[in-house]
């Protein structure tokens, strides 16, 4: 029997997964967001514009989108459950939390200060994954962990050590966010030591980072590696496109094609008020949306000698396989013993 997957309006088997971004943003606000008012967006807003990017995507063959957005920053899965509904493409939602350096650390510090929260943590993903997230019925499908540039800091460890348990207790994938290409050998060894399953962690934005050495480190503990970011250009300690796409042939070319994922980091909506953008940061940003993936990426790699079998597995199979990594099921009817 195949792995069953939660998505925002219920479980499916690993084979309807489909064409999968694994790493996207229908909204996304840094904590503090929710205290300007000036900023207030209502339901019906967040979900037109949610629905409208969903379609798009959908235009592409994606079937699944993964919303990477943790607890804190603006995640609601029932907004979630309503694009998913009126798009027709299946989202499934993270459970965990963001970064030090731009996540809300004052709740589980002050927790954590009078007692360890490490147990609360997992009891809090544990909940979430198997029972639901508040009173919605909804169950999150991805862990997701965090860290800071050059750092895991203590508060952050307490995440990754509770989400691998997690991960180990519920076969649920995890994903995660490095900081501006760094500490992904690092979450890598920390996860695994930690008991997490290597073919269900997937390290995200090590696009961030363009050297070859730094990702066949990370890959040695036996992760997979998402090059989520396409399109995000220079903000963020980003590198060009032009330069993750030779990391990205360098790596097909040595044969990891079976343990990358491809993703854009898009945030559709950003809670709050709208950012005000220099004209230069926007021109920078120009393609960092939904499709950019599909529009100008995919026909360069065909350009470049990549196969469609080897796209589609990256886009269907490797993303299947983060799910549910035992072996598909065998159809050449085999005789066993
Ligand atoms: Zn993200």
């Amino acid at each position: 029997m195949s792995t069953q997957i939660n998505t925002v309006t219920g479980a499916i088997p690993s084979e309807d997964l489909g064409k999968t971004l694994m790493h996207e943003h229908f909204f996304f606000g840094f904590p503090g967001y929710a205290g300007d008012s000036l900023g207030y967006r209502t339901r019906e807003e967040l979900v037109s514009l949610g629905v409208e990017a969903a379609g798009r995507a959908k235009t592409q063959g994606v079937k699944t989108i993964v919303d990477a957005t943790p607890n804190e920053c603006g995640r609601d899965p029932e907004i979630l459950r309503e694009i998913s509904e009126r798009s027709g493409v299946q989202i499934i939602c993270s459970t965990g939390y963001y970064y030090e350096g731009e996540g809300a650390t004052a709740y589980f510090k002050f927790r954590a200060a009078l007692g360890p929260a490490d147990a609360e943590i997992e009891e809090l993903m544990m909940t979430e994954l198997t029972e639901g997230i508040g009173d919605s019925g909804i169950k999150a499908g991805v862990i997701k962990l965090a860290s800071g540039k050059d750092v895991i800091t203590d508060y952050e460890k307490m995440f990754f050590l509770a989400g691998a348990k997690a991960q180990r207790a519920t076969g649920v994938p995890i994903i995660t966010h490095t900081q501006e290409g760094t500490m992904g050998p690092e979450q890598a060894a920390l996860l695994v030591e930690a008991g997490a399953n290597p073919a269900q962690v997937m390290i995200g934005h090590m696009d961030g980072n363009t050297d070859v050495a730094y990702h066949m480190a990370t890959l040695a503990h036996g992760v997979n590696v998402a090059f989520d970011r396409f399109g995000v250009q220079v903000i963020v300690g980003a590198p060009m496109d032009e330069a993750r796409k030779a990391t990205l042939l360098g790596l097909l070319g040595m044969g990891y094609g079976d343990r990358i994922m491809l993703s854009h980091d898009t945030i559709n909506v950003w809670l709050g008020r709208p950012l005000a953008m220099p004209d230069a940061v926007a021109e920078l940003l120009k393609n960092w949306h939904i499709t950019h993936l599909f529009d100008d990426i995919v026909p360069f790699l065909k350009g470049a000698g990549v196969g469609e079998e080897l796209l589609d597995s990256i886009f269907t199979e490797n993303p299947r396989r983060l799910f549910d990594p035992s072996p598909a099921p065998t159809t050449t009817g085999t005789v066993g013993s």
